[in-house]
């Protein structure tokens, strides 16, 4: 009788959550891990053994910043082309849905996609249903749209899938009344206290200051796009690491990349990582506006951080185990470890001259990217498809 249901074979497996890093197989039954070590295969199995020889397997990559609510807002993109299919498992949908958009998000999208996909519920109640390109109305602009007993009610409805509530606090969102930013995190805050879980807090733009909104902010809650380069960043005038900024990673917030289109800045990152301030997560805030370039895909974003020197292990440690901590899933997803969700990455260090650009246009070339080759989702394999990064840019040597 077979003793596994499927064996991934002789990759390098990393997995920062356990310290492991071997070449080994690992072992799965009934869409769980069931086994890390050598020759499991020998032990008889059902459905298959996928070849990983001369790839990385971590556990399945985990993007904490995406928009994947194709067909309601604008900005929405479809997640298995985009998510699975480029090597991530589980996206993170920060803030497509509110509470009035959520219930069909739920049934059209995520009920029905392979990729796994969690929510950060926006609190104002149409999410970002708005148009996001020039001109667009914010959707907080009208501060009635936050409604807090709302979003509870749904967060509460929808509690297996909804993971914290999100705002965005730039002033093309929440407009250029101070207090009603204020008003935006107050509320934000509230609901994410009432069911227990994190905000997650876009920054940047805003008409308070940076120092006030990380004052205002709890253990374990995300603020996203922290290399961006609009007023209120992580650095102050003179390009120091702001003191209100290493007092909130000490108290535990989750510093997160959310690249997306106007997000990630190089000199913003090189100055910050050069004095320490290191993303806790690295995600891509992938949508519409930015598939084609600069962001591409995750895979693609956390080869960024190769490059701006972040080691390999530290790099998938903030796609894997810390992005799962984010939103409350750690040892279900995020790990290899035996007993978690069988959620697996395969993915080649592709050597060779690869064009980054940032979002504004400024272009590195680097010397290795992440290139996602397939992915083990509960179980099942599924392929990846090429990128069109790879297609568009670079060589392989
Ligand atoms: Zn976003």
């Amino acid at each position: 009788m077979a003793h596994y249901d499927l064996v991934v074979r002789g990759g390098r497996v990393i997995d920062p959550a356990q310290g492991l890093d071997a070449h080994c197989d690992v072992a799965i039954v009934r869409g769980r891990i069931a086994a890390v070590g050598q020759n499991l295969a020998e032990l008889g199995v059902r459905d298959g053994v996928v070849d990983a020889h001369g790839l990385i397997v971590t556990p399945g990559m985990v993007d904490l910043h995406t928009h994947v609510y194709w067909g309601v807002p604008p900005l929405g993109i479809e997640p298995d082309p985009n998510c699975l299919a480029r090597g991530v498992t589980t996206a993170v949908d920060a803030g497509s849905a509110g509470a009035d958009t959520f219930p069909a998000f739920r049934r059209y999208i995520i009920d029905v996609s392979a990729t796994r996909i969690v929510a950060m519920l926006h609190i104002s109640s149409i999410g970002m249903a708005r148009d996001d390109q020039a001109g667009g109305v914010g959707e907080l602009e009208d501060i009635r749209w936050a409604k807090v007993e709302r979003a509870i009610d749904v967060a509460r409805a929808h509690s297996d899938i909804i993971m914290g509530i999100k705002v965005r606090l730039q002033s093309d969102m929440v407009g250029n009344d101070p207090e009603q930013c204020r008003e935006a995190l107050r509320r934000t805050q509230a609901a994410a206290h009432a069911i227990g879980k994190p905000a997650m807090v876009h920054v940047g733009g805003t008409t308070i200051p940076l120092d006030e909104i990380l004052g205002a902010l709890n253990t374990g809650d995300t603020v996203t796009h922290c290399y961006h380069a609009r007023s209120e960043g992580v650095l102050d005038e003179r390009g120091k690491v702001r003191t209100s900024v290493k007092r909130a990673i000490e108290k535990g917030i989750n510093f997160d990349v959310g690249h997306g289109r106007g997000s990630f800045d190089f000199n913003v990152a090189r100055r910050a990582l050069d004095q320490g301030l290191l993303p806790g997560t690295i995600s891509s805030d992938i949508h519409a506006w930015n598939i084609a370039g600069p962001v591409y895909d995750l895979a693609t974003t956390a080869s960024k951080f190769l490059h701006l020197g972040l080691p390999l292990h530290e790099v998938l440690r903030r796609v894997t185990i810390n992005p799962a901590t984010a939103v409350g899933m750690a040892g279900r997803i995020g790990t290899l470890a035996p007993g978690a969700d069988a959620d697996l990455s395969l993915l080649r260090l592709a050597e060779g001259e690869w064009p980054f650009e940032d979002s504004h246009g400024h272009v590195e070339l680097g010397g290795t990217r992440l290139e996602p080759v397939s992915v083990v989702r509960a179980g099942k394999v599924y392929p990846c498809s090429p990128s069109v990064y790879a297609g568009e840019q670079g060589h392989v040597h």
